[in-house]
């Protein structure tokens, strides 16, 4: 096992960056989630690392060795890495068993080290009862864990997975995020783990690293990037977070919507305008005036109002420019077109790094 560093990584295509000038250290045995929307640049990310394609410029290094340059690209078979794609690639003419140890037989392992090997693994992944079964009887989820179990068994330095879940319906995926965990827990392989699938992401990393456009937007472990976005993107992204802009009306204080909200994340400065983000959650809503001269109150107007179950999602607007989701109890019932007052704490307004461009 090693660590893995991509020192300054692009990849053009043409004259667009895939990949733009990325800068990532995963520690050995951390298991670390590219996340973001779909084109962002994660899968080339991925097929750098494991040598597929050649870097436009930067570098990799993995425990130390540098493995792609411009100068230099170690083929992927060369590199001692696991990928496994969205699509499981599993043989279809041969059984679980015969699937997972092939990557054992072409190292032409003894018969016993490979019997021994194979039996750990397959307990492991929770598959002895279905190793004589070939792919096409196996579910979704089986087939994943087929998949998981193939590429672990080799004792990877490193394993690369893209979007390994995306095939499979809500609950599954729900699990196997936990079993992949649980398996990362028990071998510690380095791990790049690509997804856009926020939850997904927070399960099973130790540090995710939120991508825009082919770049790193903010690396951090998911209580981190979740409680302290640092730009729009990623508190939109993360946690569904409302954005508010504003003018800054002293250090912690910004004017929206003609109403003063305390902030929390940064001092401000005066007079400047300032994005801030409120997740739907945080807010408060209620027909009830607040106290005359209370900061962080804003009036507006219920504009939609859905049942979700264990939820209410309301839309209000504040004015014709601005609308706020709200999320709030199923029993806290307000009718489209009645007049409200959010509360806004303090603490949840978080004054966004970035200044509104
Ligand atoms: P993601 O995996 O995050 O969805 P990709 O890494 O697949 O994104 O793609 C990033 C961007 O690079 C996209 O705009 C995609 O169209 C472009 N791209 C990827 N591969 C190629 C290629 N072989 N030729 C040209 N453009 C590519
Ligand atoms: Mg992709």
């Amino acid at each position: 096992m090693a660590s893995v560093e991509l020192k300054g990584l692009s990849k053009h295509y043409g004259s667009a960056a895939a990949v733009d000038n990325v800068s990532l250290r995963v520690e050995h045995g951390q298991l670390v989630c590219l996340l973001g929307p779909s084109g962002c640049g994660k899968t080339t990310t991925l097929r750098l690392i494991a040598g597929f394609i050649e870097p436009s410029a930067g570098e990799i290094e993995v425990g130390g060795k540098v493995l792609s340059s411009l100068s230099r690209t170690v083929p992927p078979e060369g590199r001692n890495m696991s990928m496994i794609f969205q699509s499981y690639a599993l043989w279809p003419h041969m059984t679980v068993a015969e699937n997972v140890a092939y990557g054992l037989k072409i190292r032409k392992l003894d018969r016993s080290t490979i019997d021994t090997k194979l039996k750990a693994i397959l307990g492991m992944a929770r598959l002895e009862a279905l190793a004589d079964r070939y792919p096409g009887e196996l579910s979704g989820g089986q087939q994943q864990r087929v998949s998981l179990a193939r590429a672990l068994v080799v004792e990877p330095e490193t394993l690369l997975l893209d979007e390994p879940l995306s095939n499979l319906d809500a609950n599954l995926r729900e699990e196997m995020r936990f079993e992949i965990r649980r398996l990362h827990d028990q071998y510690r392989y380095t791990t790049v783990y690509v997804t856009h699938d926020q939850a997904e992401a927070m399960t099973t990393a130790d540090l995710i690293a939120v991508m825009n456009r082919g770049k790193v937007e903010q690396l951090g472990p998911p209580e981190e990037i979740y409680a302290r976005p640092r730009s729009e993107f990623v508190a939109r992204f993360i946690g569904g977070s409302n954005i508010l802009r504003g003018q800054a009306l002293d250090d912690v204080r910004v004017s929206v919507a003609g109403k003063a909200l305390r902030t929390t994340g940064r001092k401000l400065q005066a007079s400047r305008p300032i994005s801030l983000s409120v997740r739907q959650h945080e807010i408060g809503i209620g027909l009830e005036a607040p106290p005359v001269g209370s900061d962080n109150h804003l009036h507006g107007v219920v504009t939609r109002q859905v049942f979700l179950g264990s939820t209410r999602d309301y839309t209000v607007a504040l004015d014709d420019k601005t609308e706020l989701r709200v999320t709030a109890l199923p029993s806290c019932i307000i009718a489209p077109g009645q007049a409200v007052w959010l509360h806004l704490p303090a603490e949840q307004c978080r004054a966004l790094a970035e200044d509104v461009p």
